[in-house]
């Protein structure tokens, strides 16, 4: 698709950063998927908060902030948009933006097209809530799949006033359908009380390793990476990051923020050991920009967004 060299006036790589439409990343807008390695796409969904709404517009604000994006990767020196074909292929669009239910369905559909087109999908959120569906068009009870979850929360709670489909609740439905398997699941980060513990529990008895922020301040981030690389093997993977994994000091525009939390730095370095797994996809969740004044949540997000891109990217090139 884009282009490279020097002289190549239609790439928007090449354009000034503050100028055209704000794609992720500036990636080609390509939204028939056709050619397209790796599909990043936003799903403004936040019908499932328990708490602070807002991450419904973060997709919009990431693709923003996003455009402060270069090409290659100063840590590993890929550059993701050489190893793999990269777009924008837009945002799912809701067909009943008051139903859960609904929209589940509609952000599974949206997947399954990037999925049957043979691409690796990488979305913006949205609330968590919307990985379980993203998950339903990756994943089966055949072919469940391991997972990378970075959080301070393991959104493994039932259902929250008769509504299942919720941001805490994505990685049980996941579970209860078979479409990952607890045995190559970590959930990273984990912290902040709790009225109940049914979600630690259900992970725990789940049989999903979960790592609560201590454990990560005694591991360090090259044992947090040795043990999630432990867990989750060679099979396929997929990693999703909450930004309420990050401390609010990193990251206050989210709806559920948790004090003492990793910090950016810990996150990045944290992600680039998870090179040459076999990963299948992410995503960045939890963005909320009405709370994020400076814009610099969505700055976090976007910059998450291009290390997982760099790791999908590496996969395609390899895999
Ligand atoms: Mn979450
Ligand atoms: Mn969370």
């Amino acid at each position: 698709m884009a282009k490279r060299g020097i002289d190549v006036g239609d790439d928007p790589l090449y354009e000034p950063r503050y100028s055209e439409i704000a794609t992720f990343m500036r990636a080609p807008y390509a939204p028939d998927l056709e050619g397209v390695d790796i599909a990043m796409f936003g799903v403004p969904f936040d019908g499932g908060v328990t708490n602070r709404p807002g991450a419904r517009h973060g997709p919009r604000e990431i693709r923003n902030q996003s455009s402060l994006m270069r090409a290659i990767n100063h840590a590993t020196g890929v550059n993701p948009f050489d190893a793999a074909r990269v777009a924008d292929v837009g945002d799912v669009r809701f067909s009943r933006v008051f139903d859960n239910a609904a929209a589940t369905d509609d952000i599974e559909a949206f997947a399954r097209r990037i999925t049957e087109a043979g691409a690796l999908p990488l979305a913006a959120g949205g609330d968590h809530s919307i990985t379980y569906p993203i998950f339903r068009a990756l994943a089966s009870a055949e072919s469940p799949i391991g997972m990378i979850h970075i959080d301070a929360h393991t959104d493994t709670w039932g259902p929250f006033r008769g509504e299942k489909f919720h941001h805490g609740a994505p990685f049980r439905l996941a579970a209860e359908d078979g479409l990952i398997d607890p045995a190559r699941c970590i959930q990273i980060g984990i912290r902040g009380a709790q009225n109940w513990g049914d979600g630690w529990e259900f992970s725990q008895s789940s049989g999903m390793r979960v790592m609560f922020i201590e454990e990560f301040e005694d591991l360090g981030v090259q044992g947090v990476a040795e043990e999630a690389k432990r867990i989750v093997g060679d099979g396929p993977t997929y990693v999703s990051f909450d930004v309420d994994g990050l401390d609010p000091v990193y990251a206050p525009g989210t709806g559920t923020p948790e004090v003492g939390g990793i910090t950016t730095r810990e996150a990045l370095s944290l992600l680039r050991c998870f090179r040459h797994l076999n990963l299948i996809g992410g995503d960045v969740v939890e963005v909320a920009p009405p709370f994020d004044p400076s814009g610099n949540t969505a700055l976090v997000g976007a910059t998450l967004m291009y290390e997982i891109l760099c790791l999908l990217a590496e996969c395609r090139a390899t895999g």
